[in-house]
């Protein structure tokens, strides 16, 4: 069976997410761990996550299939000395409220380093998640893959093996590969699959490989856009997307759309892609 999901909301709580989870058709999930344009973040009610994870029971949602999402504020890479310190605070504030909800695995983007260079960026990458990691001891960090632009580092994939090779505990950290950010940044996922999947073994691991976010995307390859599309609507398309899918590799890993759209559009992505795999 497909492990699949989508982005979702948790205005009002995050008790809602099982059962909106289900009710998509979907058996895996991502969430903001508080909203994700504010630096504050702020422990779930005790009630909220008592229900929430109520829900995951009830509805025999595995460890493996969730995920949380960092803020889009945090730059761990970041030269400033403040933004650093800030971004690493509530990083690990992030983390405490995955402790909380009982979710295992946290998805950051590396960060950018706003000039300073690609070097100096993952130094500080590595020394934010060696002090983030010390500071609390449940969580898991997955590296997104990114595109090339603002002085993004994780475009490559020997980046992401760079900063995992080089903090104190990588057996507590992982990687996310988002379709989207691959296609935008160059990597020929379509026909190419195969050779993208053997650099990943061959520099990371698969093992480490823990969640697809599964998008299509507005524009070309290594056009490094970052702009998702919903699933078929892209230019990976269908054709392309089966392909994609149909790898058993990929098959083995959970999915996780951030298409654009609601918990209405999710569901018929989440449909789509159980058409274009003829499973139903
Ligand atoms: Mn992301
Ligand atoms: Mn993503
Ligand atoms: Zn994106």
């Amino acid at each position: 069976m497909i492990k699949i999901g989508a982005h979702m909301p948790i205005g009002g709580g995050f008790k809602r997410v099982p059962k909106e989870t289900i009710e998509i058709g979907g058996n895996a999930f991502q969430i903001f761990p508080h909203n994700p344009r504010q630096w504050k973040a702020n422990l779930p009610l005790s009630e909220d996550a008592l229900e929430f994870k109520n829900g995951i029971k009830k509805y025999k949602i595995e460890i493996d299939s969730m995920l949380c999402h960092s803020g889009y504020l945090i730059n761990i890479a970041s030269p400033k000395e403040e933004g650093w310190k800030k971004s690493l605070d509530l990083l690990i504030k992030e983390m405490e409220i995955c402790s909380a909800l009982g979710i295992k695995y946290l998805n950051i983007h590396p960060g950018s380093h706003l000039g300073s260079g690609e070097d100096e960026g993952i130094k500080k990458i590595v020394k934010a998640l060696n002090i983030a990691l010390d500071s609390e001891k449940n969580t898991f960090i997955l590296l997104e893959n990114v595109t090339k632009k603002g002085g993004n580092i994780g475009y490559k994939i020997e980046q992401l093996k760079l900063i995992i090779d080089n903090v104190k505990q990588p057996e507590r950290l992982g990687i996310t590969i988002d379709t989207c950010h691959a296609w935008d940044a160059g990597y020929d996922i379509v026909n190419k699959l195969d050779e993208f999947l053997e650099k990943i073994d061959k520099l990371i691991g698969l093992e480490k490989l823990k969640f697809i976010h599964l998008n299509d995307s507005k524009n070309e390859l290594g056009s490094n856009k970052d702009r998702h599309e919903n699933i078929g609507m892209g230019i990976i398309g269908t054709d392309g997307l089966k392909k994609i899918l149909t790898n058993e590799i990929i098959l083995s890993k959970p999915w996780i759309l951030e298409t654009p759209g609601d918990n209405e559009v999710h569901k018929q992505d989440i449909a789509k892609v159980k058409e274009i795999l003829g499973v139903i």
